[in-house]
């Protein structure tokens, strides 16, 4: 029987990854992500799933971020009994980030019912299915060969994009490679290795969030530098939105490497955010999957992720507290779009003030919060409140976990033939187009953009 390759999920759209593969008898699911885009997409979160939960025989994920393990919890309350392989890091971010999905989940279903936004609002899984999926939870290494049911095998190799992300290598019973490449990383970013090189196989799966875009060059050390000597001189403080995963303990680091440069006045730094502070010692105990870099500094006792002045903010009380506290210092905390969070309750407290600077370090969806505010609005609506806007608004565009286009093209050729079919998934349409056209033209591929629901025969 020849294996099939069906697309669930990240289909031009960026969220949502789920790919079932068939092979031999059985049912191989590569992800299993929650919708976060548009509505109509995130709908899709509370309908069955359009296969059989129970009639998959395993999962394989390839890292901790929501659109890519998210429905986990949902896919075992709805009847799977497999195992969910993962590398070790992941499963140290599962364990955090799973639990707290779940009770936004619940909190989110609250507000709708309270509010009358939707009648009976359900949570699509709540805590306690969260910590029931995490059982079925197993770790596999990198660079260890596994069998898979149906005759198939696999092996992770490292994708660079945050801790404990791997590329998928699925060998197929007859023999060809399968390379579920997950989200794709950059070269020479700071604390992790960077992505493998991969020199071939029959067939690619591969993102395009930047599939039409470059990174800035902007040297993020330099913006951070500007934005602190600001503070100091002007006894500002910074707040930073900033994701839990990935993108908090890149700041640290940062943080870190000015102040051993002597670049860095003496200000304090707040990590408010209890998943942030426990997502950074996942980071730091990760010690196999560190760079050299970060190596180097852990021999020579030096703490990376642990700029001085760094302070942990765990608490409600002492996270309200620091409304009120005067600068210079910095304030890190979460949602990094600021649509979330406690960075919402700091925002509101200070953006009327012209001694508040807002740092944004990440992509500011349509209809956000951040959106708004880098948009240059005057006034911001927070928890129904106008808020005028007196603050300095910055943005650092230098920072991605993402591979962008001239960086995936650079990873892609080092192939020394071509595969069968390139899938492209995981990017807006627009992204997806151009990714295609300049893999035909410079590297001469045939590639797909698989629909939602397409299946496709991995054979001649
Ligand atoms: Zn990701």
């Amino acid at each position: 029987m020849t294996p099939t390759l069906s697309f669930y999920g990240a289909t031009r759209t960026v969220t949502g990854s789920k790919h079932l593969l068939s092979v031999g008898k059985a049912e191989v699911l590569i992800d299993c992500g929650l919708f976060q885009g548009p509505r109509a997409w995130r709908d899709k979160n509370w309908e069955p799933f359009p296969f059989d939960p129970t009639k998959l025989d395993a999962v394989v994920l390839t890292h901790a971020h929501a659109d890519h393990l998210g429905m986990i919890p949902k896919l075992v309350k709805d009847g799977y009994k497999g195992p969910v392989y993962a590398t070790p890091a992941t499963i140290g971010l599962a364990k955090i980030a799973l639990p707290d999905s779940g009770r936004l989940q619940e909190e989110e279903a609250r507000y709708h019912n309270r509010h009358g936004l939707r009648s009976g609002a359900q949570p699509i899984y709540d805590e306690r299915d969260a910590f029931e999926s995490l059982k079925r939870f197993k770790p596999v290494r990198f660079h260890e060969r596994h069998e898979l049911p149906g005759g198939a095998n696999w092996v992770y190799k490292p994708a660079g994009h945050i801790l404990g992300s791997a590329f998928a290598e699925i060998g197929l019973p007859n023999g060809e490679l399968l390379m579920m490449s997950g989200d794709l990383g950059r070269f020479n970013t700071p604390i992790i290795k960077d992505p493998e090189i991969v020199d071939y196989c029959d067939y690619l799966v591969i993102e395009s969030t930047y599939g039409d875009r470059l990174h800035s060059k902007e040297n993020p050390l330099e913006k951070l530098e500007e934005c602190l000597q600001w503070a100091w001189q002007n006894g500002g403080t910074i707040l930073i939105p900033s994701f839990a995963i990935g993108r908090t303990q890149e700041l640290l680091y940062y943080f870190r490497e000015l102040q051993n440069a002597g670049r860095m006045p003496r200000i304090p730094i707040y990590v408010d955010s209890p998943m942030a502070t426990s997502v950074t010692q996942v980071y730091a105990q990760a010690r196999d999957e560190h760079d050299d870099e970060m190596k180097i500094a852990i021999s020579e006792g030096e703490s990376s992720l642990e700029p001085m002045g760094l302070n942990y903010i765990r608490d409600r009380e002492q996270s309200k507290a620091l409304n009120k506290q005067t600068g210079p210092q910095v304030i890190i905390s979460g949602s990094g779009m600021a649509n979330g969070g406690r960075i919402k309750h700091h925002l509101k407290a200070r953006l009327g003030n012209e001694r508040t600077l807002v740092l944004f370090t990440g992509f500011q969806a349509e209809g956000t919060l951040g959106r708004d505010l880098i948009g240059g609005n005057p006034t911001v609506s927070i928890y129904g409140e106008d808020v005028p806007v007196a603050a300095k608004i910055e943005k650092m565009n230098a920072l991605s976990a993402h591979a962008d286009q001239g960086e995936m093209l650079h990873w892609l050729s080092f192939f020394k033939t071509a595969p069968k079919k390139t899938f492209i998934v995981h990017g807006e349409p627009a992204a997806q187009q151009v990714l295609a056209e300049k893999i035909r033209q410079e590297l001469g591929w045939h590639t797909e953009i698989p629909e939602f629901g397409d299946r496709y025969e991995l054979g001649n």
